[in-house]
């Protein structure tokens, strides 16, 4: 019956960091997951296997969202096999990052069309359905870069904050379908797009941090899981910094 179908989450860059603590919470939460990784099949393989016994349905997908026709033929399987999509998060990004004298087209153009044309292509191809079922949430992670900038990563920057504006104009657009779509925008956490800061940069950073950590990805995933529920029904448009304070 249909009242009994389990809610269906699709979770782009769900092998690694972010996405993958994301992954785990919202199968824990009670979601059937498919997630989609770009190349490391053995960390995709082992969330798979570390999900198997819980009782609820996890697949892997080796998809490049910056392809519009993966990432349809993804979306696609995904409803064939789980269900309409109802919650989709967006956690795949990359960065490289560069001053701008330096940067290259291809860092620009690769930048963008991970972390901005696959954000696109996600959405684009799960709305619909979400729009026939009159329900849904978008989580799309950006960055507090984002919001305020970051020195060396005027490409990332403006993917992060492209996702805001994207994902308030959807707000505004598919509200009335009850489609709700929020940011969430975390500092620096823990996950191997941070392992490769040097000591002295840590170090500095911590510095900024009121709390004096980077956070943990179980953290942001608590906020994403939130923001996927019927507790934040009332919550679209909105973009949620999650940073230990660095930003005040
Ligand atoms: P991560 O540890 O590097 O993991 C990235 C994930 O995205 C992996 O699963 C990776 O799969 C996947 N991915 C990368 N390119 C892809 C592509 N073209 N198509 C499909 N999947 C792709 O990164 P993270 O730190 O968890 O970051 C996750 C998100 O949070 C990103 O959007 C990032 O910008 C954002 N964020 C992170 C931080 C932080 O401090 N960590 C702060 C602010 C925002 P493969 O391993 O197979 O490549």
């Amino acid at each position: 019956m249909e009242q009994d179908r389990k809610r269906v989450a699709l979770v782009s860059g769900g092998s690694r960091g972010i996405g993958r603590a994301v992954v785990k919470r919202l199968a824990a939460d009670g979601h059937e997951v498919s997630f989609c990784y770009r190349s490391d099949e053995q960390a995709a393989s082992s969330l798979e296997k570390e999900l198997a016994g819980l009782g609820t349905r996890v697949m892997a997908r080796k998809v490049d969202v910056a392809s519009p026709d993966s990432v349809r033929e993804w979306v696609a399987e995904t409803q064939e096999t789980l269900g309409t999509v109802d919650v989709a998060v967006t956690a795949a990004g990359i960065t490289r990052d560069n001053p701008l004298l330096m940067m290259t087209d291809e860092q620009w153009k690769d930048v963008l069309a991970v972390n901005l044309d696959g954000v696109y292509h996600v959405c684009r191809s799960v709305v619909f359905e979400m729009m026939k079922s009159r329900s849904g949430s978008l989580v799309l992670i950006s960055s507090v870069a984002g919001v305020y900038g970051h020195a060396t990563q005027s490409n990332y920057a403006a993917t992060k904050a492209g996702i805001i504006g994207f994902a308030k104009s959807l707000a505004k657009e598919v509200g009335r379908y009850g489609i709700r779509s929020n940011v969430v925008a975390p500092g620096f956490i823990e996950t191997d797009m941070t392992s490769v800061l040097n000591d002295k940069i840590r170090d500095e950073m911590l510095k900024s941090i009121p709390l004096n950590r980077f956070g943990d990805a179980g953290e942001v995933a608590d906020l994403v899981s939130f923001l996927a529920s019927e507790r934040a029904a009332y919550i679209t448009g909105s973009v949620f910094q999650i940073d230990g304070g660095i930003t005040i």
